[in-house]
């Protein structure tokens, strides 16, 4: 009995590594989904928008995204990809410790992981269109994106990411 316990004992916590922890420290990006980044410092008020800054599957998932938007008829510019710590606690500061609307929920972003984009509708008043979104994100989730449009509680209509290693 004691060995049956010990056994589960190594299996979970063999789970938490492989499902939780190595996740969690990038190794997976790190061995599978490595892009040839160099290392940027910008200001943390500029946004990147560039594609080639989101590791290779993410990116490789965004641009088959575009492409079935357009096929739709949907009109989708690329608004932000990576994004770096300083940029994600400079927005996160953003309403709490600085003046401004909240913009953000989280100082762990998957923007500065390189695995999340934002989107919205090209031309004039780009974020009014709910049903644009809508039909974006469901896109998106054909894809295996996870559209932050659907996301109860907190929605982010002009928000996708990649979540799991395993799914691509
Ligand atoms: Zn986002």
């Amino acid at each position: 009995m004691k060995k049956f316990f010990k056994a589960i004992l190594i299996l979970i916590l063999l789970g938490l590594m492989i499902f939780k922890i190595f996740p969690r420290i990038g190794l997976y990006t790190f061995i599978f989904d490595r892009g040839p980044y160099e290392k940027i410092d910008p200001p943390p008020d500029e946004i990147i928008s560039d594609l080639d800054q989101l590791t290779p599957k993410t990116k490789e998932v965004a641009e088959k995204f575009l492409y079935a938007c357009q096929v739709q008829g949907l009109d989708v510019r690329i608004t932000e990809t990576y994004r770096t710590q300083a940029r994600q606690d400079w927005l996160y500061d953003q309403g709490r410790s600085r003046d401004g609307n909240v913009v953000t929920w989280t100082r762990n972003s998957r923007h500065t992981d390189r695995y999340a984009f934002d989107i919205c509708k090209a031309g004039a008043d780009p974020y009014g269109d709910e049903k644009f979104f809508k039909s974006c994100a469901e896109i998106g989730r054909d894809l295996g994106l996870n559209a932050g449009y659907f996301w109860t509680g907190c929605q982010d209509m002009a928000h996708f990411q990649l979540d799991t290693w395993w799914n691509h």
